[in-house]
């Protein structure tokens, strides 16, 4: 028996998967080169129609048969294809080269098809380069017809506990194999940021993406491990190798398991500290797994979603509407609604003022900045907030303040739609915390004076890490660079939760590095006492706190900062973990 490394690509969810290889034959279908006479342009335009119009009741169906329990962005996924069918660029561009060249359909669609993927794919942004592959997908949809070919439908297998193996999958796809029980799938396209893993981690299924030629590799019906963990397939493993797999899974999922014993535990550590774990939430449907931990708060509620997808910005009702809904869902526990953050990573299709193109989203017009320039987009928003804190205790929280002028700009602009309430007779919290996220250097540098300006700080170490080691957190070229262990970052934050606590000002951190089980005991040493995560991470997170001595964790972490220049901070961390667990 041998063992191949069949595939290296990105883990999407941290976890194993063992299970039979199913190819899932979705590759882009291509089209001949066909011409036609001048007496056929107008059948081959009514084809052409058809053809949309039957790929439209296709979505349609899939959409129809979502189940309710899934998250609503998925459906949106769906609406963002059956949007793109009535695209006048897919939807009509085709009619044209029919008619001005005599060609087919098929070759039509595919040569507007291959434009639209060049124009994508010449992009900047490594996001919106990523929607290529929407085009693709719409285009296979209305190709299908057109060819009349006969993919069997995902449902007409037994998928059950199968690795599904495939070049891209579509939303749709990814859906439907979710309720058959699918173990895990590898897809060869798609990076950290495509819809197939947006959906994989939205749905919980292990996934690697952009596993370039896994499909030619690997053959339908063998064994296959997913190890999503390091991003790599293990195609024929060997007893052994079978063996040990199948026991980190059985581990992982008993650690799992045992981790549900600590939901109703209190989240102190050894040395009886209090140390505070909030949820971060996105969709109104994180609220079921925000409450299955029972978590303290929400320490970040990102508000970019309600803007996606739409042309017009959501009114003051709507949003109010979805923050209540929201709020009574959290059954009173508090909630971080941080303002629109929209600009660079947070770039939508569609949406509604989007920041025009700049050279470097972001370091152009983006969250706060734009949220400042234009009114009608964040005067609704704020009156919402305001009028949603008469439900529930609610915070205000402004992404990427970048100095105390633009803060002071924000809090006059609270205290007039305050006076605006208040003459309307509509209900607020006249005492509604304002906090700041730290993520941009210059903020770290000065959270003494932001720590005064506000009522609570959160450091958003996603941004804080871009900005300080000058790497876009999106661009996998220069991935390799983010580290979270640098010593200026480490310094950072450290400088944040000192001014935090020298103003007697609360300071949580709400990005990736404060769910992450390494980081946890650092962060504790260095005083933090507030962590914001995705609600998968905190009872992992709860298990650390309640084994750690904060007295002994100190000590260390001033050892660890005085050493941090000289010598190697993983193996710094290591020692700090192992001598502290
Ligand atoms: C951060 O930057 O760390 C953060 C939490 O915000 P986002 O990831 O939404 O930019
Ligand atoms: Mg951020």
């Amino acid at each position: 028996m041998t063992l191949a490394c069949a595939g290296i690509g990105i883990g999407v969810i941290r976890s194993i998967a063992i299970g039979e290889a199913w190819h899932l034959r979705r590759g882009r279908i291509e089209a001949r080169r066909r011409f036609i006479s001048a007496a056929e342009v107008e059948d081959e335009t009514a084809r052409f129609r058809q053809a949309v119009e039957a790929a439209r009741q296709d979505l349609k169906a899939v959409r129809d048969h979502i189940p309710k329990s899934t998250p609503t962005d998925i459906s949106a996924f769906i609406d963002t294809h059956l949007l793109m069918l009535e695209d006048a660029a897919l939807a009509e561009g085709p009619l044209e080269t029919i008619r001005e060249q005599h060609c087919s359909a098929e070759w039509a669609l595919q040569l507007r098809c291959n434009a639209l993927v060049q124009v994508f794919d010449e992009m900047e942004d490594p996001y919106l380069r990523t929607r290529k592959d929407d085009v693709t997908h719409v285009a296979n949809q209305i190709q299908k017809h057109l060819q009349a070919r006969q993919d069997k439908p995902v449902g007409a297998e037994d998928l059950n506990g199968k690795i599904i193996l495939a070049q891209d999958l579509t939303p749709a796809d990814t859906i439907l194999m979710r309720n058959q029980g699918i173990a895990a799938f590898v897809t060869e396209f798609g990076g950290p940021m495509s819809h197939t893993a947006i959906l994989a981690r939205s749905l919980g299924i292990p996934a690697i993406v952009g596993a370039h030629h896994a499909t030619q590799y690997l053959q339908q019906g063998e064994l296959l491990i997913v190890d999503a963990r390091r991003g790599v397939v293990l195609a024929d493993p060997d007893e052994r190798m079978l063996e040990h797999f199948r026991k980190q899974l059985a581990a992982e999922q008993a650690h799992t398991a045992s981790l549900q014993a600590l939901v109703d535990r209190p989240s102190v550590t050894a040395d009886g500290t209090a140390i505070t774990l909030m949820a971060n939430i996105e969709l109104p449907e994180d609220i079921k797994a925000t409450a299955g931990v029972d978590a303290a708060g929400v320490g970040l509620y990102r508000t970019e979603f309600l803007y996606m997808n739409r042309d017009s910005p959501p009114n003051e009702e709507e949003h109010l509407e979805t923050y209540r809904r929201v709020i009574e869902g959290l059954n009173g526990i508090p909630i971080t609604i941080r303002t629109l953050d929209l600009g660079a990573d947070k770039e939508v299709e569609r949406c509604c003022h989007a920041p025009p193109p700049a050279s470097n989203p972001a370091l152009g017009l983006r969250a706060i900045r734009l949220c400042l320039k234009e009114p009608e987009l964040f005067r609704p928003q704020l009156r919402a907030i305001l009028r949603a804190s008469a439900f529930g205790p609610v915070r205000i929280m402004i992404p990427m303040l970048s100095n105390i002028q633009e803060l002071r700009t924000v809090k006059s602009l609270i205290e007039e739609v305050k006076g605006e309430l208040k003459r309307e007779g509509l209900a607020f919290d006249s005492a509604i915390p304002v906090g700041g996220m730290i993520e941009v250097p210059a903020a770290a540098l000065a959270a003494d004076s932001f720590a005064r300006h506000l009522d609570f700080l959160s450091i958003g170490t996603n941004d804080l890490i871009q900005y300080t080691l000058a790497i876009d957190r999106i661009d996998d070229e220069v991935n390799y660079l983010y580290d979270p262990l640098h010593p200026s970052i480490l310094r950072l934050i450290q400088q944040v939760i000192q001014a935090g606590r020298a103003a007697g000002k609360p300071v949580s951190m709400c990005g990736e590095m404060a769910g992450n089980p390494l980081y946890i005991p650092l962060l504790l040493g260095m005083g933090l006492r507030e962590f914001s995560m995705r609600p998968g991470s905190l009872l992992e997170a709860k298990r650390i706190v309640r084994s750690s001595d904060v007295g002994r964790l100190t000590e260390c972490v001033k050892d660890l900062m005085a050493r941090i220049d000289e010598e190697d901070p993983v193996q710094l961390l290591s020692q700090l973990n192992s001598a502290t667990h």
